[in-house]
């Protein structure tokens, strides 16, 4: 069963043949369920307990296109190139989210939250995982906001609030979740004035290291809506550049750590899972501002095929030789929607 100890050149049809033909039990020409499993078992390797039989017919189907209960040499080729291929061989991102000085020892530092996390001790973690690990791609967001932004509790008598308000305009408190007209209506908590563009505040940690070449979003800049995700904003009306310039790098794999946990990290983590990419928060490299949103967000994560893990974890992460199965579904599901819209 060592068919992916060894090297893999994808660029070599005749491995994908050998491949096919590895786990075609007696020359059938074709993957039966059976076949398939044995090759995922494989793939996985030391995680192969976590391939439940449901996951491994999920996994089968999503591959099976024509349905007729084989995956045949052309239905492999969606396997080879588009699964194997990014499991053994991921192109990886690290997305660091919004270290900036107001969440560390600024207007909305963390460690005045009720969680009182303190920002600072992820800067370290995040510069020794950058010296460390090869990542393809390094990305940060900064949260960056005009003056009469809506996220402000000093703004929000400057935006229409719908009418299902529990409270009026002038018994709002800071932190307050508040309903603002639509269309669409949507909630916003209501946050100290933070991250004005041109500010201290906005600017990176002065002790954060961000390697020349870097990609760097800015989010929150539409005075109209907030935007917790580095891809959207939070009523998916606009996007960020930063889904086209994973594209253009074909990465495969997102690492997510950063402030806060329960909102930004967890927003930009749940999107990275929806655009199809295998996704690990860096559990380790986050503070975030309640402990009860972050164990919320951490199930609800955890039940969209996220990976929360530690820092000693990641490398082996980075160099495909820990495929969890997480990653196997979210990459399957992607192949699968890609298929359907071809
Ligand atoms: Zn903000």
């Amino acid at each position: 069963m060592a068919f992916f100890e060894r090297f893999v050149d994808f660029s070599n049809d005749s491995v994908k043949l050998e491949c096919f033909r590895f786990f075609d039990l007696n020359e059938k020409q074709y993957l039966d369920a059976s076949d398939f499993t044995r090759l995922i078992e494989c793939l996985l390797n030391h995680n192969s307990a976590t391939l439940t039989e449901s996951i491994a017919n999920d996994l089968f189907v999503s591959f099976d296109l024509d349905a007729d209960k084989k995956i045949n040499e052309h239905e492999f080729e969606n396997v080879w190139h588009n699964w194997i291929k990014p499991l053994i061989q991921p192109v990886t991102s690290f997305l660091i989210i919004d270290v900036q000085n107001d969440f560390i020892d600024g207007s909305l530092a963390l460690k005045n939250c009720p969680a009182k996390q303190d920002g600072s001790e992820i800067v370290p973690l995040i510069n020794e995982l950058i010296n460390d690990i090869k990542f393809d791609v390094l990305a940060y967001s900064l949260d960056q906001h005009p003056a009469d932004h809506i996220s402000f509790f000093e703004n929000f008598q400057l935006h229409k609030l719908s009418e299902d308000n529990k409270k009026n305009g002038e018994d709002f408190k800071l932190f307050d979740t508040v309903s603002f007209h639509g269309p669409p209506q949507f909630k916003q908590i209501l946050w100290p004035t933070h991250c004005v563009a041109g500010t201290w505040g906005e600017q990176f940690h002065p002790n954060l290291k961000v390697p020349e070449g870097s990609i760097i979003i800015h989010k929150g800049t539409d005075p109209k809506i907030d935007s917790y995700s580095a891809f959207r904003d939070n009523i998916k009306s606009s996007i960020t550049e930063l889904h086209q310039r994973l594209q253009e790098r074909q990465v495969t794999h997102v690492f997510v750590c950063g402030l806060a946990y329960d909102h930004c990290v967890y927003s930009t983590a749940l999107d990275a899972l929806d655009l199809g990419y295998a996704t690990v928060v860096i559990e380790d490299a986050c503070r975030g501002t309640d402990v009860e949103s972050i164990k919320r967000v951490q199930n609800i994560l955890k039940s969209n095929n996220c990976v929360l893990a530690k820092l000693p974890e990641i490398e082996k992460f980075v160099n495909g030789k820990d495929i969890r199965i997480e990653f196997a579904m979210t990459l399957a599901k992607l192949n699968q929607r890609n298929s359907l819209i071809m």
